[in-house]
């Protein structure tokens, strides 16, 4: 059975797509088979994996609308290893179009359910914002991811995300929790950072991941050649971060069966 996670946090500009798509890389790269899905109409997660959103066929929209599957619609990143589901602009219109039609919330749980087997992992791309394309993948997901930044806003801003999750949790899926908070683009010498590190650790014990993220400039470089930066540069600090975060969640999800 595959374990669905959603990579969430309502700010845009956080690292959500970044830990996505290297998390999925870091994951193939341990053995783990695994799906991008991405739920964002701007398809950056798809275009870092290499595959080019204004040419895709079918994306995460045909499969919303039920007018696709996943097996139909899913595409190989050949050097991440893993599979993507992909979006681009045409996304945006299934906000508008989803609101009026029934199960709106669950259409990407029930297209998972399809191609549960073929995958241990599944990772969710979410827009920044708390959507019906996020509560989708609420609806759909095991668990939330919360990459964040630790800057002076980040505490308050976590609020709204952790409301949610504990509305869907109470409303729509009963199976959802927080699995943890990745400290990402992290930098030591800056004394704010540590300190709001260690209010984070004080505040959520540990559901902290144990792995911080670096802010690495190959992270950053690599999705303009198409590629997770785990495969761009494997041996930057960045990379190598993300592959001990694969290992981690791992070792993470053993603990919780
Ligand atoms: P989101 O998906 O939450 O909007 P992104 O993953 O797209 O955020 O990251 C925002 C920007 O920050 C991107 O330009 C990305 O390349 C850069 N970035 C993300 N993580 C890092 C990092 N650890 N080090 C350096 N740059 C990063
Ligand atoms: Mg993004």
């Amino acid at each position: 059975m595959a374990k669905i996670f959603c990579i969430a946090n309502q700010k845009g500009g956080v690292g959500k797509t970044t830990t996505t798509v290297n998390l999925a890389a870091g994951l193939a790269l341990i053995g783990q088979r695994t799906l991008v899905v991405d739920l964002d109409p701007q398809g950056n997660a798809t275009m870092g994996s290499g595959i080019d959103k204004r040419a895709l066929e079918l994306s995460v929209y045909d499969v919303l609308l039920e007018s696709a599957s996943i097996a139909e619609a899913r595409r190989r990143s050949e050097k991440g290893g893993y599979d993507v589901l992909g979006s681009n602009r045409e996304l945006a219109g299934a906000e508008v179009e989803l609101v009026a039609l029934e199960r709106r919330d669950q259409r990407l749980k029930t297209a998972l359910a399809a191609v549960d087997g073929e995958y241990d992992f599944v990772l969710i791309d979410c827009p920044p914002s708390l959507s019906l394309l996020t509560l989708n993948g609420l609806c759909s997901a095991h668990g939330v991811v919360v990459p964040m930044q630790c800057e002076y806003f980040a505490l308050e801003g976590l609020s709204d995300l952790v409301n949610t999750i504990k509305q869907v949790h109470a409303n729509l899926n009963p199976a959802l929790q927080i699995i943890g908070l990745l400290r990402v683009m992290f930098d030591p010498r800056i004394t704010l950072q540590q300190q709001v590190s260690e209010q984070l650790k004080a505040h959520f014990g540990d559901k902290v991941f144990d792995t911080v993220i670096p802010r690495n400039v190959r992270l950053a470089e690599a999705p303009s050649y198409g590629l997770p930066g785990v495969v761009f540069d494997g041996q930057s600090k960045g990379a190598l971060a993300f592959v001990q975060f694969a290992n981690e969640m791992v070792k993470r999800l053993a603990g919780m069966r």
